[in-house]
């Protein structure tokens, strides 16, 4: 059995849902728990109810909408994203997952379909880690990767705390912040934000899992002077030797894999002023790739950099690996099933690992988990500029629809 989406509902509802915290260059403005998020929520329980689905919301705030299926016991199968967005961000994101998912379950009623399994839809709290970290902090609550109580304690710029925050829009809820039956499987579209998709001319990513990265810090320490009388052999200038490091990062992913890639996406310099030699400098690098191995090359590879820019401009240093992510692999099942959605309708696919990460990864030590992307024009995103054609959307949620037909068991009996 296939199943075909409602295009135009699709469509009028990703326009409804932009309005939410709408911004005047046609982007979104909806950070985890604020006003606006209050809101979109508010809306979601709405179209989950009028959809005829249970509606809980757990300690943390992610909200559930639960489909019964023929076989009420047996493990659901759980599609979604997140509401949420950057400051100014873009209005597909997540939002298409959450979309997609609602339509799925429309779609499901008015075909009549029963499945053998419950279908829950899912938005989870503060996936993009803007106002609160970090990023995708509701599903790594309920999965189990962090510390509840720890996560309400986090606080926000102005210093309020998360669990204020959900106080605050009424969305702490009271089921527990847990997987409270197994689930069979996790679903996830998502726009791709990047440009291999577009730039490949397909129509939907498969995902296959999400790569592994290092973040870390290097500081060097030299000695700050005046920059006129000192000499150029007599100086000890940390921020040389941060610049050093900077071009090492840019060129160590060419030595590595294919898919790797490095940034520095910060530096400090002090007393960073203009007649004085930088006495202290910090910067922080990032890898990431689909292969552990070559995660830890890099890593190792960094701290050789560092160890030559220091040695090259007499000054001192020390480093900070701050944190580590392994990369996930999605088992086959889900990714079979997208897979199969995918070319019963026919459609260019490419399969893919995700440079970014998603509240998939936290769902992957759950259950069976797969993803879909859409493709991001130009690779934008978490921007106003960032766009899907309506073609691309109606055919990602349509993949989903279907792989989440036969995850959910439309046969009727669970396998
Ligand atoms: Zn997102």
């Amino acid at each position: 059995m296939t199943i075909r989406l409602d295009r135009e509902r699709l469509i009028t509802t990703m326009k409804e849902q932009a309005e939410y915290g709408a911004t005047e260059g046609g982007g979104l403005h909806r950070l985890a728990l604020s006003e606006a998020d209050r809101e979109i929520r508010d809306w979601f329980v709405d179209q989950l109810k009028t959809a005829g689905l249970s509606v809980r919301i757990d300690e943390f705030g992610n909200i559930f909408g639960r489909r019964e299926g023929i076989d009420s016991d047996a493990a659901p199968l759980l599609v979604g994203s997140h509401l949420d967005s950057q400051p100014n961000g873009g209005i597909y994101d997540g939002a298409l997952g959450v979309v997609a998912a609602l339509e799925l379950v429309r779609t499901l009623n008015d075909e009549e379909i029963e499945t053998a399994r419950p279908v829950e839809i899912v938005n989870w709290t503060n996936e993009e880690g803007s106002r609160f970290q970090p990023a995708m902090q509701g599903s790594g609550v309920w999965a189990g990767a962090h510390d509840l109580e720890q996560e309400y304690a986090k606080t926000d710029d102005d210093g309020v705390m998360l669990g204020e925050a959900l106080d605050d829009i009424g969305y702490r809820g009271d089921v527990p912040a847990e997987p409270t039956t197994d689930y069979e499987a996790y679903l996830e579209l998502h726009v791709e934000q990047g440009p291999v998709l577009a730039e490949a001319g397909a129509d939907i990513g498969i995902v296959t899992g999400i790569v592994g990265f290092t973040w870390g810090s290097v500081t060097f320490r030299g000695e700050a002077d005046h920059s006129g009388p000192t000499p150029m052999h007599h100086r000890r200038d940390a921020l040389v030797a941060a610049a050093d490091l900077i071009t090492a990062v840019r060129r160590i992913p060419g030595m590595l894999g294919e898919r790797t890639v490095g940034t520095v996406g910060y530096v400090d310099a002090e007393p960073n002023s203009i007649n004085i030699i930088p006495e202290k400098a910090t910067v922080t690098w990032g890898f990431r790739d689909p292969d552990d191995a070559i995660v830890e090359e890099a890593y190792r590879r960094v701290l050789a950099e560092a160890e030559h820019a220091a040695k090259r401009e007499g000054v001192d240093f020390d480093t900070e690996e701050r944190m580590r992510a392994p990369a996930v692999t999605f088992p086959d099942q889900a990714v079979d099933s997208v897979r199969k959605a995918a070319e019963t309708r026919d459609c260019e696919y490419l399969e893919m690992v995700s440079g970014a990460g998603h509240d998939a990864t936290h769902l992957a030590s759950v259950c069976n988990t797969g993803m879909v992307f859409a493709p991001s024009e130009g690779g934008k995103s978490h921007s106003p500029d960032e766009y899907t054609s309506w073609d691309d959307c109606y055919e990602a949620a349509t993949v989903l629809a279907n792989a989440a037909l036969e995850l959910a068991a439309d046969g009727g009996t669970v396998k």
